[in-house]
């Protein structure tokens, strides 16, 4: 399928699930989860009219930065390490993988900008899943307040795999609620408007329940990696 025929079904449920809510469609960013596909797939993706590109890995991001440049906007949506921060900092517009207080000392020493960075929650409490747990996020982002080149944009969390959908609503709804709160701590550094949540197979359920971002890769772009293709 080409991505521009994705594109159209994609916003056509975004638009269903905005309805659903009342909200309007223009409040969700759709960022395309690039990471299992070619250069020439987020070209593709960038001229059917996509503006933001998500990458898991450093590596990823940076062959794609070289070919694209400053032509999407770029999220950094996978587990960070510390000593790669110094290769993504200056390409990066959000980082939504922020779940460690060395994590925030080195983007702050790297980035010579306010940087938007997203604290990963395991808002389902999964074994397996990276991110703080809900109840270590308020006193995380309150720590963070001597870090001046750190703004606290929002809240990603990644939901489990499965067709439950009233598990995935209650991970979003956790998720959503723990942005609220710390809204109402009015912090100058953390406005935390952002809620980065829904993915190709639950976008609509976190639509429904207030999602600001949603990354979406399979659904979008394709996985062609997995055909061995890179
Ligand atoms: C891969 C990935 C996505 C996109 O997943 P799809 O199911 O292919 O849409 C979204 N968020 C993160 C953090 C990912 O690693």
């Amino acid at each position: 399928m080409k991505v521009a025929e994705n594109l159209k079904l994609i916003n056509q449920q975004i638009k269903n699930a905005c309805s659903m809510v009342n909200r309007a469609p223009e409040e969700v960013k759709l960022v395309a989860v690039t990471k299992y596909v070619s250069i020439e797939r987020a070209c593709e993706a960038l001229e059917a009219g996509i503006t933001d590109l998500g990458e898991n890995r450093d590596e990823g991001l940076i062959a794609k930065w070289e070919v694209l440049a400053d032509k999407p906007i770029w999220h950094f949506i996978g587990t960070l390490q510390t000593r790669k921060v110094k290769n993504i900092i200056d390409k990066v517009e959000y980082i939504h993988s922020l779940d460690r207080l060395s994590l925030a000392e080195e983007i702050n020493k790297r980035a010579d900008r306010k940087v938007k960075c997203l604290v990963q929650v395991n808002a389902a409490g999964e074994e397996s899943k990276h991110g703080l747990a809900p109840e270590e996020v308020i006193e995380f982002i309150k720590n963070l307040r001597p870090f001046g080149n750190i703004i606290i944009a929002g809240l990603m969390t990644m939901a489990p795999l499965t067709d439950d959908q009233k598990l995935l609503r209650a991970c979003f709804r956790k998720l959503a609620d723990l942005r609220n709160q710390i809204r109402e701590l009015q912090l100058d550094f953390a406005p935390c408007t952002e809620l980065s949540m829904g993915m190709s197979n639950d976008f609509d359920i976190a639509i429904e329940e207030g999602a600001t971002i949603i990354r979406i890769g399979t659904a979008l772009v394709g996985e062609e990696g997995l055909e061995g293709k890179t």
